[in-house]
């Protein structure tokens, strides 16, 4: 029986590297049923919104998503889909893995980390008010009745929610998933010091729940601040890494940055049920519809939805001839090549076919398990 996945190209890059993602996932062999449902700006035009009831309900349906990159307006416009679709969906748990590869060029080698963003609260849940709003002009007025700190009467105000339930969730989710890769350290990352009720939660939380853990996964927490300064210089000695909203944002592009860069970083939003797979690259809208772009991403994003779905050994394959591919360094797009101008670099879809071609080689003995494992992370 083939999984169904809904399948959302994207704006600007995501088409091109979605498709490339797809025709990967095919080639493993094992058995997709692709509904592909529109969001972002492709979905204003026919729907007049950028997430259609319709594509949020085959997310609902299928239970497994796999996204391109969608354009969110700066500072106008709509509010960001992508965080839309999280929400909505309840997929809390954002995992970003940091691998380096060889054929990358990168400031570190032997860096491998992964990133546990919380995904529904913190600065990040988006409720926020603009400067001069009456909802902005309450809040300042009831604020002041509480507390003496200075505060303009015509500030904006974004609020900073952090909850005892999702940070334990977070937490437990980052513990969980180093068990079962055989992790050996979590890490919580957060700014107590200075928010003392906000970040703090998040921390006692985390040294909470990592007592049931103990003996099994070491753990530590640091302030944010000094764990920017030590992952860049001693990367190596992260293994799981888990954060509130907002610096998991950030520091998944600083890590991302750590071994390569966007163009092979990888990312997974996954909820209690249901999950959606995308890489933490945007829609780069200047390379749309040029073929130039690095596929990697998203590929290794798919390689994270065959673990999911328990794929593991279809998963192992496909990620060794995306490693094998760049290792070589020949099909390759421009960003892998030592000069970003070398003519020998391929499109994203000749480095998808690269990729399909060493799939092939190494699986002439290799049978893809096709049935629904329902058994998931
Ligand atoms: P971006 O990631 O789209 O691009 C920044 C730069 O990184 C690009 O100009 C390019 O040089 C490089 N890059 C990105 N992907 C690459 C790839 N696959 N191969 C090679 N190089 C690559 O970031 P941005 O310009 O800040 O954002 C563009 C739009 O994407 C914005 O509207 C933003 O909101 C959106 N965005 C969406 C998502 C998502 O859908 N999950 C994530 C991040 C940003």
């Amino acid at each position: 029986m083939a999984y169904r996945v809904t399948y959302i190209p994207g704006d600007g890059i995501g088409p091109e590297v979605a498709l490339a993602a797809r025709r990967c996932l095919e080639a493993t062999g094992v058995a997709f049923s692709w509904e592909e449902r529109i969001a972002g700006e492709a979905a204003i035009a026919t729907y007049g919104t950028p997430l259609p009831e319709e594509t949020l309900q085959s997310v609902r349906d299928t239970k497994l998503a796999i996204k391109g990159p969608i354009t969110t307006p700066i500072g106008k416009g709509f509010r960001s889909v992508n965080v839309a679709l999280r929400k909505q969906l309840d997929l809390y748990a954002c995992l970003r893995p940091c691998r380096s590869m060889e054929g990358v060029r990168a400031p570190f080698q032997n860096v491998d980390l992964i990133v546990v963003r919380e995904n529904t609260e913190d600065l990040y849940a988006g409720i926020e008010f603009s400067a001069g709003s009456k909802e902005a002009a309450g809040l300042i007025k009831q604020v002041k009745t509480f507390t003496d700190q200075p505060l303009r009467d015509e500030a904006a105000i974004s609020l900073k929610p952090i909850s005892a339930a999702a940070s334990e969730r977070i937490v437990r989710f980052a513990f969980e998933h180093a068990l079962k890769y055989g992790r050996k350290k979590v890490t919580a990352v957060h700014k107590a010091n200075i928010m003392k009720f906000t970040d703090g939660l998040f921390m006692e939380t985390a040294r909470r729940v990592a007592q049931d853990y103990a003996g099994r996964i070491a753990f530590e927490d640091r302030l944010v601040d000094a764990t920017c300064m030590q992952l860049v210089l001693r990367p190596q000695e992260f293994d799981v890494l888990v954060l509130p909203n907002l610096y998991g944002d950030i520091l998944s592009d600083l890590c991302a940055g750590l071994v390569g860069g966007l163009g092979v970083a990888p990312g997974a939003n996954i909820g209690e049920h249901t999950a959606l797979f995308e890489a933490v690259h945007g829609s780069a809208p200047k390379y749309a519809g040029m073929n130039k772009v690095n596929p990697t991403a998203m590929i290794l994003s798919g390689v994270m939805m065959l673990e999911y779905l328990g794929e593991r050994e279809a998963a192992k394959k496909l990620e060794a001839a995306v490693r094998a591919v760049i290792r070589e360094g020949r099909r390759v797009t421009y960003d892998l090549k030592a000069d970003r101008n070398d003519p020998t670099a391929v499109g994203t879809s000749q480095m998808a076919d690269a990729i399909i071609d060493k799939l092939s080689e190494q699986t002439s003995d290799f049978r893809p398990q096709t049935s629904v494992n329902p058994k998931r992370p």
